[in-house]
C-alpha cells in the first residue's frame, strides 16, 4: 500500500473522500463532505465530514476552532438543501459509549419525521 494510505486514520470515509468507493455526495467543498448514510435511520439521513481525518470529537484541537464552526454551518446549508425546514437532529456519536463505529468524525443530519426523545 502506498506511504500514506495505511495511518491509523484510514477509515472507509477517507475512501469516499477521495472518490475511490461511490457515495451518494450532497454536497463538497474543499474542507467538508457530505453524503447520504447507507443506512438510514430516518426518510433523510446524511453525514456531514471533514476531509482532515480527525478520528471523533474527543481528538478535535484547537487548531480545528474554524473547521468545526464550518461543519455545523454546512448541517444548516444541506439540511435547507435537502428541504428539512419542520427541523431535524444533528448527532455526534462519540466513542465507544458514544456507539461510534467508524473513526472519522461526522455529523449525522436525521430528519424527515418526527424525533424522539431521549435516544436509546
Ligand atoms: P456512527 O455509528 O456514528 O459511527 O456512524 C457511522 C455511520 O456511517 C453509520 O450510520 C453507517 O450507516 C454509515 N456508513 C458506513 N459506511 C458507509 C458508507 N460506505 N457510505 C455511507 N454511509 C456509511
Amino acid at each position: 500500500m502506498p506511504f500514506g494510505k495505511s495511518s491509523m486514520s484510514e477509515t472507509i470515509f477517507s475512501k469516499i473522500i477521495r472518490h475511490e468507493i461511490p457515495a451518494d455526495i450532497v454536497y463538497e467543498d474543499d474542507l467538508v463532505l457530505a453524503f447520504k448514510d447507507i443506512s438510514p435511520q430516518a426518510p433523510i439521513h446524511i453525514l456531514v465530514i471533514p476531509k482532515k481525518p480527525i478520528p471523533q470529537l474527543a481528538a478535535a484541537e484547537s487548531e480545528d476552532h474554524a473547521l468545526m464552526g464550518h461543519l455545523l454551518l454546512t448541517v444548516k446549508r444541506v439540511a435547507e438543501q435537502v428541504g428539512l425546514e419542520d427541523g431535524y437532529r444533528v448527532v455526534i456519536n462519540n466513542g465507544v459509549d458514544g456507539g461510534q463505529t467508524v473513526d472519522h468524525l461526522h455529523l449525522h443530519i436525521l430528519g424527515g419525521r418526527h424525533m424522539k426523545w431521549p435516544p436509546g
